[in-house]
């Protein structure tokens, strides 16, 4: 039975004899393997489309245990993401972080969608500094897409929505401004950090330094805590 659809690229490795893997984020069938048959060879017309961070359109046949692939077109390139270093860094990043938190055959277009619109952004970037915040924000609406954020709306302790002042990490979210000392290792949180952590967008014209470190500060720390596999490229260049 053959079926197909649109996805990205995340990553490709030896599989056997001339034969390597590609691993795709589908965005109708989720994250899968695909056997890419005599994908080695130089003459394979197969493998192009699979050998960079692509988004491509895709054809693959079931099998018993791993499907294989039989007809990859590149839809669109990533021309910033190839050529520029720092820009090609982050968007490894963002493809690892996909990789390592999403399981295999949950398709979930929003995260699909999400995955592009980040690699999108980051290929029309002109500042690695806003790159590396946007990995960080997606990392973060990842987190909450899977149900491991923290809770940012209210007290995790008295569950009030006012005066929400600072965020402590063994609690798991934000206390208010009468709960604050119920751990003394809380970070003082600004009302514009407050509003990145709450945020559900990628990106929103956000320019102050300190909230953006803060706001990278406290999504790099949670995840590291929250996520059982390390997203190891993150600490390339922190
Ligand atoms: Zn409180």
């Amino acid at each position: 039975m053959l079926y197909s659809g649109q996805a990205i690229v995340l990553k490709r490795r030896a599989f056997k004899e001339n034969d390597f893997l590609a691993t795709i984020l589908s965005k109708e069938h989720g994250k899968i393997d695909l056997v890419v048959k005599s994908g080695a060879k130089i003459t394979s017309k197969l493998a192009g489309p699979l050998s960079g961070i692509y988004l491509i359109e895709f054809t693959a046949a079931r099998g018993r245990e791993l499907d294989r692939i039989t007809f990859s077109s590149i839809i669109e390139r990533f021309d910033s993401i190839e050529s520029n270093w720092e820009a090609r860094i982050q968007a490894l990043q963002i493809i690892e972080i996909i990789d390592r938190l999403i399981s295999e055959k949950s398709a979930d277009p929003e995260i699909y969608n999400q995955t592009l619109e980040a690699l999108r952004a980051l290929n029309n970037l002109k500042n690695e500094k806003v790159g590396k915040l946007l990995v960080y924000r997606f990392l973060w609406l990842l987190l909450y897409k899977l149900g491991t954020g923290p809770e940012i709306k209210s007290c995790v302790n008295c569950k009030s929505g006012e005066n929400l002042s600072h965020f402590s990490f063994s609690h798991g979210g934000m206390l208010c401004a009468d709960c604050r000392q119920t751990d003394s290792t809380a970070e003082n949180i600004p009302n514009a950090a407050l509003a990145m952590l709450s945020s559900s967008k990628l990106s929103n014209g956000w320019t102050s330094a300190n909230d953006i470190s803060l706001f990278i500060k406290i999504a790099r720390l949670w995840s590291e805590q929250h996520t059982h596999r390390p997203i190891k490229s993150l600490n390339f260049n922190q």
